[in-house]
């Protein structure tokens, strides 16, 4: 866990790199090179990028007027009806494909909604990816449920659908698929599986705003997707998230939950209220998410130009290989990751791979660890509520089963990644990159000696 960037961390890291540029105020003049440039910085060498990386969020003066009308109507809760949270929730549904979205407070929120609508109740089990931001499972523990992971494709970094029959139980009622990274899982062989078992399949779209699997956006693929506007992630609103799909009777039951359970539309609950809670959206971050289609969809494209280019010339370097994606998909790179072998690099420790590429002027980490020894799963099994719902058998195999997790540990040894917003550079940032990794692949010897 000790070299492992936590998201936060790895945010302030990259924000510490990005000096004033704007989004698109790319870096100005040609690339001129020292006669030292192909020396790594760390061997005092020059770095192969300087001047800073895009801020993100950024934000546009014309957004200004729609958050002072929010602020000046009084009316900043969509208690009441109409206002920006609904013009928002129609207008993300339209822009997804999808029939109906529900905002709220949060993705975190967002799941849990969706994981008590779809049934996950005490006692349960949600087959998990195990590669992921721990809301992802943190949200299982909160229906007071049962993380159970999937094996990880270590090629993809995603849930590998031959893993999830062998872990389906009895009790077992949802599968959550995590696009991670804004990668698409395998969605098909996913959802064929949750229908011959019965079970609820929840995307955890929270990092893949527009990613595409076979035509079709990540967060339309499953029954519920849940979205999140947090600020790091790709559609900021400072906090934020929505849930979406095609059944009016689960968006209804969304709604109802989200709203202190009240009835909504065909959902009467018990008389007029069912058990629900207070997860809603304020205006205020409607207004800032209905200004952000146009940028969402052209910072996108830039993403994705800047991932095929970076991704077809790290594919050449030896050592290095770009994160495989299902057929007929394109991701959205949340964080923009590749798999390292040190072995390639004579022997250099990912580590201090790391802290070379960060001397080169390109902040990035490692990507996620193996979360499942972070505490927080021993603490809920170790909790009465569970030792209640669960023989002492079954958490102590369940527990066990950890260390048989396929392809998991891999991805956490290989990954390398960095934020989006370096993503959102110009095309002579990215050959940055690549000259930076070029540079210490040719000097690997020498810095695998280095303390
Ligand atoms: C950000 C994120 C969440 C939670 O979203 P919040 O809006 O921060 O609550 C859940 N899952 C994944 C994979 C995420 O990246």
């Amino acid at each position: 866990m000790k070299n492992q960037l936590t998201r936060r961390n790895f945010i302030q890291t990259a924000a510490a790199g990005s000096a004033a540029l704007t989004w698109l105020g790319g870096r100005s003049g040609p690339n001129v090179f020292a006669a030292d440039a192909d020396k790594p910085a760390v061997l005092g060498g020059k770095p192969a990028h300087t001047g800073g990386w895009p801020k993100w969020p950024e934000w546009r003066q014309e957004w200004e007027a729609q958050v002072l009308d929010v602020l000046r109507s009084g009316k900043w809760s969509r208690a009441g009806g109409g206002g920006p949270v609904p013009e928002f929730e129609a207008a993300w549904a339209k822009f997804l494909g999808v029939k109906r979205a529900l905002a709220t407070s949060s993705g975190t929120t967002a799941l849990i909604t969706s994981l008590h609508v779809v049934g996950v109740d005490a006692g349960d089990e949600v087959i998990v990816s195990p590669f992921t931001f721990n809301a992802a499972y943190n949200v299982i523990l909160n229906q007071r449920a049962l993380p159970v992971f999937s094996d990880t494709d270590p090629a993809t970094l995603t849930m590998d659908p031959a893993s999830i029959e062998s872990r389906i139980t009895e009790r077992t009622k949802a599968i959550l698929p995590v696009h991670i990274y804004g990668m698409p899982c395998d969605m098909d062989p996913i959802n064929a599986i949750a229908k011959k078992h019965k079970l609820a399949v929840v995307e955890d779209a929270c990092q893949a705003n527009m990613a595409e699997y076979k035509g079709r956006k990540c967060g339309t693929l499953g029954d519920l997707g849940c979205f999140s506007f947090q600020n790091s992630k790709h559609m900021p609103a400072g906090e934020g998230g929505a849930v979406t799909g095609m059944s009016d009777d689960l968006l209804d039951r969304c709604h109802s939950y989200h709203n202190c359970g009240r009835a909504v539309g065909t959902f009467k609950g018990h008389g007029s209220f069912t058990r629900g809670t207070n997860y809603r959206m304020q205006h205020f971050q409607a207004a800032m998410l209905l200004q952000r289609f146009d940028c969402l969809q052209k910072e996108t494209q830039i993403r994705r130009d800047n991932s095929s280019y970076l991704n077809a010339g790290l594919a050449k370097i030896p050592g290095i290989a770009p994160a495989r994606l299902p057929e007929n998909s394109s991701g959205v790179y949340y964080l923009f990751p590749f798999l390292y072998d040190a072995q390639q690099f004579n022997g250099l420790p990912r580590a201090k791979f790391t802290r070379a590429m960060g001397a080169e002027g390109i902040p990035c980490g490692a990507g996620y660890g193996e979360q499942y020894n972070d505490g927080i799963i021993d603490e809920a099994i170790n909790s009465t509520g569970y030792k209640r719902l669960w023989s002492a058998d079954r958490l102590k195999t369940y527990r066990e089963s950890f260390n048989e997790l396929k392809g998991t540990k891999q991805a956490c040894e290989t990954v390398v990644c960095f934020s989006h917003s370096l993503l959102m550079a110009d095309r002579s940032a990215m050959d940055d990159i690549l000259t930076a990794i070029r540079k210490i692949h040719a000097h690997s010897a020498e810095l695998a000696k280095k303390a």
